[in-house]
């Protein structure tokens, strides 16, 4: 779990994965244009054949690079 030392956010960051696993890739039907951060594609992952390694870079909303692993 992370949490953003700056804004107080611990539910969403911006990070990159590497990834091996089955993964199920449809289209976000959520996307806002308006947004200065959206992704119209999201994948979801299946938890028994993940293996994977991630690195939290950035707070979604605020983009302070100042997270804490909690
Ligand atoms: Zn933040």
């Amino acid at each position: 779990m992370y949490k953003c030392l700056d804004c107080g956010n611990t539910e969403k960051f911006i990070g990159h994965a590497q990834e091996k696993g089955i993964v199920l890739i449809y289209r976000n039907d959520d996307f806002d244009s308006d947004k200065t951060q959206s992704y119209s594609w999201v994948y979801n992952v299946s938890e028994k054949s993940w293996d994977f390694s991630m690195t939290v870079d950035k707070c979604y909303f605020c983009n302070s690079k100042n997270i804490l692993k909690i």
